[in-house]
């Protein structure tokens, strides 16, 4: 069972009910409702559009209201709920300056994945699916995508920082000289560190065969897997934690900032200049 599923068997946000006023949208309501068509409360809405970004947290009748303020471009929306599924509903802008969006132009990249699991938290399914699960918003904007190619266990002895077992589970993989074909190595780790719950090598060039390392107290991990991949593409928190947009590279504590699996407009930039390097 893929995340999507187990997601929406648990607590799906659905959003119903979104009217966009054509091609120059600049205002979306709706309802965010569960599996079960009841108003869900505290779900926090985003909406994006090039050069522009709202956010919106439902009421108690699980209504809400967003701005994007997009001038001649469409714009998408997404709900989320800390530890649940997102739904998104999008129609991404291609017309706007910057990015192209229209994915039917470029051609799609594949990201070839070893995992490396420690066992003791996570099944190779589940940490499978939390990466497809991170792997939705890459797809639909960039065309990116992840395939697992190979897989193997560890056991590591205790590390007190998640740079300590980062050094440790290369060591290990004996990464990159052996890859299994893998660009990219996730290391997963049964405990928690001294020092954030995930680390991934900060990028220096292009083809640098990145690593993430993965503790069980990282709570979101499809978000904290997006965030560490995010490095991998030159993206850092660079962004100013003084009343930030809330988005999936903010690394300030601020509320709601957990809730968002979205890119900024700067994030998607780089990403999409940087999407052919794995
Ligand atoms: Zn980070």
């Amino acid at each position: 069972m893929n995340y999507k599923n187990y997601a929406l068997v648990m607590f799906a946000v659905l959003i119903s009910s979104v009217s966009f006023s054509s091609a120059f949208a600049t205002h979306i309501s709706g309802t965010v409702e569960n599996d079960f068509n009841q108003p869900l409360d505290g779900a926090f809405v985003t909406s994006e559009c090039i050069g522009n970004y709202n956010t919106a947290t439902t009421d108690s009748n699980g209504d809400y209201s967003v701005g994007p303020n997009c001038s001649g471009s469409v714009n998408s929306v997404q709900a989320n709920q800390y530890f649940f599924d997102r739904e998104r509903q999008t129609s991404v802008a291609n017309s706007a300056t910057g990015i192209d969006f229209d994915l039917s132009t470029i051609t799609s990249e594949t990201v070839d994945i070893w995992v490396m699991n420690d066992e003791g938290k996570f099944t190779q399914s589940a940490i499978e699916n939390h990466i497809a699960a991170a792997e939705e918003k890459f797809k639909l904007e960039h065309s990116i995508n992840f395939d697992v190619v190979y897989y193997s266990s560890w056991n590591p002895s205790d590390e007190t920082t998640c740079g300590d077992a980062y050094t440790t589970a290369r060591s290990t993989a004996n990464w990159p000289t052996t890859n299994h074909g893998a660009e990219v190595l996730i290391a997963t780790y049964d405990d928690s560190f001294t020092d954030g719950y995930a680390c991934t090598v900060r990028y220096t060039s292009s083809g640098n065969d990145p690593s993430i390392i993965l503790a069980n107290d990282s709570g979101n991990y499809p978000r904290t897997i997006m965030h560490e991949f995010g490095h991998s593409y030159s993206l850092t928190h660079d962004y100013g934690c003084t009343n930030p947009i809330p988005h999936v590279m903010l690394a300030c504590g601020q509320a709601h900032s957990d809730y968002v699996m979205n890119f900024n407009n700067t994030s998607d930039d780089d990403v999409h200049t940087n999407r052919s390097w794995y």
